[in-house]
């Protein structure tokens, strides 16, 4: 498996190198010092992308506290229409690919029935511990664990396709395209969703609303991939993509 973005987001921790990696040979600590600084630098230049980006893969209470106040501010400019900062929130929500209320109760009753069982949980938790082996990472580190408890919480509460729990596949012996999530591995929620969950009118969205969350949303991805950038262009490892 190669390293993505969010690989790296979500095996280290951009505030601090832990002892228990740091400590193992020369190569490592400055590897892990490298990505400690290109965090550094990412939350300098791209400030509101590297919250984004660590509200997405870390599910950072900090960061998305962050994210939220930028919103609000980003809806005071625009003269603050009804319902907009809520929209603003959902716009965030789809961003990092959390599920909108309006998709709740869909997702839950997928979740009924495909995460019922305890096997379920336990190829998540394998596939965490296989991520956690490919990066040179003890079983109990610090590290390891959180990046089991990310795992099943992707499941739980984002939109992963609890169907095929997003690899787009169903199928034992001969794999199929996941009719849920028609292959896409996530729910994603689109304008309709978000409409609903901000239970106002086709209308009324249309006249005040979508030019700001069409804005916002574009806004969000250009800070991300900005962030990403800063994160792929410091690490310079020719193995990240
Ligand atoms: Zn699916």
């Amino acid at each position: 498996m190669s390293k993505s973005i969010e690989l790296l987001v979500k095996l280290h921790n951009p505030k601090c190198v832990s002892a228990e990696t740091a400590g193992r040979g020369g190569k490592s600590l400055l590897y892990k010092e490298q990505i400690v600084f290109a965090f550094a630098q990412a939350e300098k230049e791209f400030m509101f992308g590297y919250h984004l980006l660590m509200c997405k893969y870390r599910q950072d209470p900090f960061s998305r506290e962050f994210v939220n106040s930028y919103a609000e501010s980003w809806c005071e400019e625009c003269g603050l229409p009804e319902h907009a900062t809520e929209a603003l929130s959902y716009v965030v929500d789809m961003v990092c690919d959390l599920p909108l209320p309006s998709q709740l109760k869909h997702l839950n009753s997928l979740r009924k029935r495909y995460l019922r069982s305890q096997y379920a949980h336990l190829s998540v938790i394998d596939k965490a511990n296989k991520i956690a082996e490919e990066n040179g990472l003890l079983p109990n580190s610090v590290e390891a664990r959180q990046l089991r408890i990310r795992e099943l919480n992707e499941i739980r509460k984002s939109n992963v396709c609890p169907r095929c729990r997003g690899t787009g596949e169903v199928g034992r012996v001969q794999k199929r395209e996941c009719p849920e999530c028609r292959g896409k591995g996530k729910l994603r929620a689109n304008i309709i969703h978000l409409m609903k969950s901000i239970d106002c009118t086709e209308a009324y969205f249309n006249r005040y609303l979508n030019a700001l969350v069409v804005d916002f949303e574009r806004h969000c991805y250009e800070e991300m991939s900005g962030a990403e950038n800063v994160i792929k262009r410091q690490i310079k490892n020719e193995s990240l993509n």
